[in-house]
């Protein structure tokens, strides 16, 4: 399997204690058991969604050595002063961008990470937040990592978020929460590929999560919806792949890729399709290289 969004720096469980470890050395030693059973239960690629302290990027030669492939994209972007960051570097203007490309470019990246809108605010139904870059901004990023040759992703939620970046070129949308029929037949035609990342809300709602009691009727009315654009999408022939967003509150490693794949059954695809798509979709969003893919044919 290939899991397309998750964050190695995070463990699901206490996000505040994985910011701590972070800081120190012991957080390599924590990375490299959780890959060793990412690659014992049989998921040999992961793309992760990045954390400000580079610690994926350091994981990814990590993975190398436990034989799984890491993709990573150093640190992702957001703007000055919004939701994003402990996931990675703050941007106020396309001069920053610039600037913070060219490193990201030295630390060799393998996708670039945009934060395009907020989070699913589980007290305020559709509220996601403010979208932190303009079109025209969101446009000159993408064509500028095109030009390099490096695939972009956004986090971004709401139908007008996704819109934007759909018609900017992003490669994958990541979430998508309130997505519409609109946005998936512009997908659609644009060759996106979708990773709805159903587990943070759909693991609350199974598992009964007491942090979020007061607010489960918002996250069950929201995942529900998300579940029926995913089976709209899957009808429509819109792309999708795997992505649990491991290491977000209530999904952990491994187990998360799992939860992953139930979700999407639960959405009405059979799971032979799940796994099959997972793996075509996945080895298109992760780039594989020829040799990559020789490697993943090699494991299975
Ligand atoms: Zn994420």
């Amino acid at each position: 399997m290939i899991d397309c969004h998750i964050h190695i720096s995070l463990d699901g469980i206490d996000f505040k204690k994985a910011r701590e470890n972070g800081k120190r050395e012991e957080i390599f030693d924590i990375i490299r058991k959780t890959l060793k059973e990412y690659r014992k239960r049989g998921i040999y690629v992961l793309r992760d969604g990045g954390d400000n302290l580079e610690i994926s990027c350091t994981a990814r030669k990590i993975a190398k050595e436990e034989g799984i492939i890491l993709k990573s994209p150093v640190k992702a972007l957001y703007k000055k002063g919004m939701y994003g960051n402990f996931l990675g570097e703050e941007l106020e203007d396309l001069y920053d961008f610039k600037k913070i490309f060219k490193y990201l470019k030295i630390k060799q990246l393998d996708h670039l990470k945009i934060i395009l809108s907020g989070l699913v605010n589980f007290k305020k139904y559709k509220d996601v937040g403010e979208l932190q870059f303009t079109q025209k901004e969101l446009k000159y990023i993408v064509d500028l990592a095109k030009d390099s040759n490096i695939p972009t992703m956004a986090h971004v939620n709401s139908p007008y978020g996704v819109n934007m970046a759909v018609e900017c070129g992003i490669d994958t949308i990541e979430h998508g929460y309130f997505i519409t029929q609109r946005e998936l037949y512009k997908m659609k035609e644009k060759d996106t590929i979708w990773i709805p990342t159903l587990s943070p809300l759909g693991n609350l709602v199974i598992n009964k999560d007491k942090r979020f009691e007061e607010n489960i009727d918002v996250i069950k009315r929201v995942y529900e919806e998300h579940l029926s654009s995913v089976n709209l999408a899957y009808e429509m022939g819109v792309k999708m792949a795997v992505g649990s967003d491991s290491g977000c509150y209530g999904v952990t490693h491994v187990d998360g890729t799992f939860d992953e794949i139930n979700h999407l059954v639960k959405a009405g695809i059979k799971k032979e399709e799940v796994i099959r798509m997972g793996i075509e979709n996945g080895i298109k969003v992760c780039n594989l290289s020829e040799s990559e893919k020789e490697y993943l044919n090699y494991l299975q």
